[in-house]
């Protein structure tokens, strides 16, 4: 119970302080999510150079846990590979389908852990996971202009 406690501050000073709130005036890709069930809205910009993720700002309205959600996505994913980010989303993606059976990789999803007891509550996992849809989204459509505009024969 202490732990959920705990878990329980991460995810209100994450609402009541939120990282990188505030949309960006340039970006790669701006994307537009929203969780009808509970009103929860969100977009978000982000932007990528040589594969790695330079910034990612958001605005939204709703719940305090898809707030948080966001708030953790994009100071945890800032900095990392599309491909290392891609990874932890989907991380992210099993923790919430894990029904209360798992409870994250603290070295992987850091303060995303503390979402691990929304797995529990099938009616709150979309509000966990809109911003990293969200994310994932911005990210995909960036991987297919890439794939698309880009020449080949660069490094790796
Ligand atoms: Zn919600």
């Amino acid at each position: 119970m202490e732990l959920d406690t705990l878990y329980q501050e991460v995810i209100l000073d994450h609402y009541k302080h939120p990282l990188n709130k505030g949309l960006s005036g340039t970006y790669d890709v701006q994307v537009h999510h929203i969780n009808p069930s509970c009103g929860d809205e969100i977009t978000l910009n982000l932007t990528v150079r040589d594969l790695n993720i330079k910034s990612i700002t958001w605005d939204g309205v709703g719940c305090s846990i898809s707030q948080a959600s966001v708030s953790i996505v994009s100071d945890l994913l800032l900095d990392k590979s599309l491909d290392e980010a891609g990874s932890i989303t989907e991380q992210f993606i099993e923790l919430m389908h894990s029904k209360g059976t798992k409870e994250g990789d603290p070295l992987v999803l850091e303060d995303a852990v503390a979402m691990a007891g929304v797995s529990k509550f099938p009616a709150r996992i979309k509000c966990a996971l809109l911003g990293w849809m969200a994310f994932r989204d911005a990210a995909d459509r960036i991987k297919q202009s890439q794939d698309s505009g880009d020449e080949r024969g660069g490094s790796q």
